[in-house]
């Protein structure tokens, strides 16, 4: 398996991630996504609104701010119960989290360690000018709070029953002691997240289809099966509202990590809002002429993480003629860039117009990159770095003989002759998911 530096190298030269702030020295644990990695950005979100919202009949999507009134994070238990516990080196001056540790000693220097101090993990923040208790505000460590305070208003406009589900998208902040591994721990990332709310006692089955849904949906975009795992929680380890939790587990470099957790998080997100707002939260069934507070079900990913498990995973490297090729053989869908349209002879105005012209119309129904800065062979090597699907080339035969381009396929390295007027209907016909 390919290593997190080489991956991590890739990720800056072809600008997919790099670190923030960098002509200051950079700031902890803190990545800025280039030109190509806010594209595979975009599409994974894209793939994930896809299957989630758009597919499904029991799904809506919406989108809640980050700031929230700070009672939400007194009902949610987030104020209370959003620690970790801390410790400090005495002697080197290096900061642990407790569970990390195995002895009582400094893992670094064999110093002697602090008393373990619980740390707020949320990040504060003052609205309005005057830093005071009553302007307290925290950035969101989860989004999914902004559904739970939404769900009568959002099932009221969209009129579904439950079963049905809310879905969002965006950035959480999580003031983490302990970050790293690239982008895999952050203090600012995003989460895909989904709130599905059920009848109690319906819970655990949709809990596990919901576990089954979200594995597939990885396999679906491209991770082989046996680096995906599922690993259920330990009853000590559920964080305070979980009555059961299952991990989505990918086989990164350094060991087995999460990308995704799927939660039931039973009724007391919206009983406990419903309590401290003193606004009824509960929903009535019209067929059963039943009240109840519905029980969650949360399906919440990270973008970052399962970002970095796309990116491992697709990685290849091979030897072609004697030389190395690295592929990043991402599903189609995620491909940043979709077609790259290249002239023969850069200097051959018959051919860099055909070029233009050709790359102009692909644009305006995907990505397509004109490349015209080396030889068509360097050209191929550094589209298939970046995962580019489709090398489209436009050459003597195209304008002297038949109107016809060469497409040569990343996955096969196939090169085909087509009219290039057929080329971007094959093309959007191949894009097309299932
Ligand atoms: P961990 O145990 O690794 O700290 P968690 O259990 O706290 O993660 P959840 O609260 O379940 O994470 O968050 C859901 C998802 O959000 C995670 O699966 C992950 O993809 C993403 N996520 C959580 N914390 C971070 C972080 N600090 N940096 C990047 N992504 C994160």
């Amino acid at each position: 398996m390919v290593d997190l530096e080489t991956i991590a190298s890739l990720c800056k030269r072809r600008g997919f991630v790099f670190q923030n702030s960098e002509i200051y020295g950079g700031i902890g644990s803190t990545w800025d996504f280039g030109p190509l990695g806010v594209e595979l950005k975009r599409n994974i979100k894209e793939a994930w609104w896809r299957e989630v919202v758009h597919r499904r009949d029991d799904m809506v999507g919406q989108d809640s701010a980050i700031l929230m009134h700070p009672e939400v994070w007194v009902a949610s238990g987030h104020v209370a119960n959003f620690n970790d516990p801390l410790v400090d080196c005495k002697e080197c001056k290096k900061r642990f989290k407790a569970d990390d540790l195995s002895g009582d000693r400094c893992p670094e220097c064999g110093g002697e360690l602090t008393e373990v101090r619980q740390f707020n993990t949320m990040f504060k923040t003052y609205v309005g000018p005057v830093e005071e208790e009553a302007a307290i505000a925290w950035l969101r460590p989860e989004t999914a709070q902004g559904i739970f305070v939404n769900f009568r208003t959002v099932q009221m406009a969209s009129r579904k029953k439950v079963p049905f589900g809310i879905a969002q998208i965006g950035k959480s902040f999580r003031n983490e002691i302990t970050t790293g591994n690239f982008i895999f721990r952050t203090r600012e990332f995003e989460q895909m997240e989904i709130e599905f709310f059920v009848k109690p006692g319906t819970d655990e089955e949709w809990h596990e289809r919901w576990i089954y849904d979200r594995l597939e949906w990885y396999k679906k975009y491209g991770i082989k099966p046996e680096n995906l795992r599922l690993r259920a929680h330990d009853k000590n380890e559920l964080a305070h509202y979980s009555k059961g939790t299952t991990d989505i587990e990918y086989n990164f470099p350094w060991g087995w990590g999460e990308i995704e957790g799927i939660a039931n998080r039973t009724d007391y997100d919206l009983k406990a809002h419903q309590t401290q707002s003193g606004k009824d939260l509960s929903y009535f069934d019209d067929q059963t002429q039943e009240s109840y507070i519905p029980y969650v079900i949360e399906p919440s990913a990270g973008v970052e993480r399962p970002l970095l498990a796309f990116l491992i995973d697709a990685y290849t490297e091979e030897e072609v003629r004697g030389e190395k090729r690295v592929t990043l053989r991402l599903h189609k869908a995620l491909a940043p860039i979709k077609a790259a349209v290249m002239p023969l002879k850069r200097n051959e105005p018959r051919i860099v117009e055909t070029a233009h012209k050709l790359a102009d119309d692909l644009r305006k129904s995907f990505v397509c990159q004109y490349d015209d800065t080396g030889s068509i062979g360097k050209l191929y090597r550094r589209q298939d770095e970046v995962g580019t699907l489709w090398c489209i080339t436009v050459d003597f035969q195209t304008i002297e003989q038949d109107n016809t381009v060469t497409i040569r396929d990343r996955d096969t390295m196939e090169q085909i002759r087509v009219p290039i007027e057929g080329v971007k209907q094959m093309l959007l016909d191949q894009l097309a998911v299932d």
